[in-house]
């Protein structure tokens, strides 16, 4: 994998940070080094769903496709955040892309077998590319838990994929309070699944009708 050696480095730089402290020689708050420890992102697997049969929906607004007959179904919800490097600056023309499964569970993907009906309006596919501020947005709908066996569901989630210049890393959000949490394999195989569950904030006026999930990501750049 890619991030071996940067994950070495990274130990190595803090093992040498921590001496530095020690030694009184490296100030402890806003240093530089001290920023260089914002860790990348956890990987998480890409899932048998990544769509295939239509490109990203690039308006930033997956609760409607073009020629659709009105809004998807579900809790509409905006998920925004920051993409920055391990230094903390913000990553500016990142590509940010982000597939999920409907408002009762089922992707628009030819292998799915979930019975649950497809949305005629939400293919759950979009990508967006980040501005100066690294800043991304989408407006979509919160998809629920869904079984992926007789006897296992998955706990909600959304997949991102993000792709800058130097990088590429594949993760999955997942929300608060959401039961599955600790049986689900693939966000315990994380070293820190907590990092990538996400609090849900109530909406704002500008959109009363979205709930808000703030979700940043760290990588290369
Ligand atoms: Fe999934």
């Amino acid at each position: 994998m890619k991030t071996y050696k940067g994950i070495r480095g990274r130990r190595t730089i803090l093992k040498a940070s921590a001496a530095l402290l020690g030694a009184g020689i490296l100030a402890p708050i806003g240093s530089a080094f001290a920023q260089m420890a914002l860790n990348r992102t956890q990987d998480q697997i890409l899932g048998p769903f990544y769509p295939i049969m239509s490109k990203p929906n690039r308006s930033g607004d997956l609760t409607q496709v073009p020629g659709g007959s009105g809004r998807a179904k579900g809790q509409l919800l905006i998920v925004k955040g920051r993409v920055i490097d391990p230094a903390g600056k913000a990553v500016a023309g990142a590509d940010v892309e982000i597939w999920q499964a409907n408002a009762v569970g089922r992707y628009a993907h030819p292998d799915d077998t979930n019975p649950a009906p497809l949305d005629p309006n939400f293919e759950g596919f979009g990508a967006v590319t980040t501005g100066a501020d690294g800043r991304y947005q989408f407006k979509t709908i919160k998809p629920p838990p869904y079984p992926i066996t007789p006897t296992r569901t998955r706990p909600a989630h959304i997949h991102f994929g993000v792709r800058g210049r130097h990088d590429e890393l594949i993760t999955q959000m997942y929300f608060e309070g959401d039961p599955y949490h600790k049986t689900d394999p693939y966000l315990q195989s994380a070293p820190d699944p907590e990092a990538l569950i996400v609090k849900l904030s109530p909406p704002v006026p500008e959109e009363p009708d979205f709930i808000i999930a703030e979700f940043d990501i760290v990588f290369r750049g």
